[in-house]
């Protein structure tokens, strides 16, 4: 057989590469679509204001309109509920419809399916394909899901003869192995460092 959309040769509807596109796409979809739900409400104005996201009574909607005519948690949700019900469907014809979910438990449950579905789905190729297009519509809105950087703690480096404290923010990012002060650059690294970091933090933290 070939793949269903690039033609090259495969034993089922779906070739390696778009077998890992598919299965990509269902792990980062909820994340993806978290995202763009916080971009419904733009946090701030042009004037350092905060809008109140609920009960507002002024002229100006809360909701940034844009990113609701293009990318729509509720429609990738209600995309995927298709394709999962389309899936059970076919595989089990006298099962009755799906149990409720959401859009991460319908990806997860896609998921399961995935070895079926690169075997003998007939929609598999259109399935990856809407899959690919809801994933580049969160992303055209929210960018890459760049690792953020977490606050973990404050800095406890004495830096002066009266023992004041820096007390800057520590920051980490995932893959980081080292912990860093921005402000007055004392690394902690190694276990009993980030131990004696840990132990002095400010207690009302
Ligand atoms: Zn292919
Ligand atoms: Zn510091």
């Amino acid at each position: 057989m070939t793949c269903a959309l690039c033609g090259n040769a495969t034993r089922g509807r779906l070739c390696t590469r778009h077998r890992d596109q598919l299965a990509a796409g269902l792990a980062v979809l909820p994340a993806l679509y978290a995202e763009v739900g916080e971009y419904l409400v733009p946090r701030r104005t042009g004037w350092g204001e905060t809008i109140p996201t609920r009960g507002s009574a002024g002229p100006r909607s809360p909701v940034n309109e844009d990113v609701i005519d293009t990318v729509n948690w509720g429609r990738a949700s209600e995309v995927m509920r298709g394709w999962r019900e389309d899936v059970r469907r076919v595989r089990w014809p006298h099962r009755g419809q799906a149990p409720a979910g959401g859009l991460a438990d319908d990806c997860r449950w896609l998921t399961g399916q995935l070895d079926w579905i690169c075997d003998a789905y007939p929609a598999a190729g259109e399935l990856t394909n809407e899959v690919w297009e809801l994933e580049q519509q969160a992303r055209a809105v929210v960018g890459d899901l760049l690792p953020k950087r977490r606050e973990i703690g404050r800095c406890i480096s004495v830096v002066d003869d009266a023992g004041t404290v820096c007390g800057a923010a520590i920051t980490h990012q995932a893959g980081e192995t080292q912990l860093e002060c921005e402000t007055c650059h004392t690394v902690y690294a190694g276990q009993q460092s980030l131990l004696l970091l840990l132990h002095y933090q400010p207690v009302s933290a």
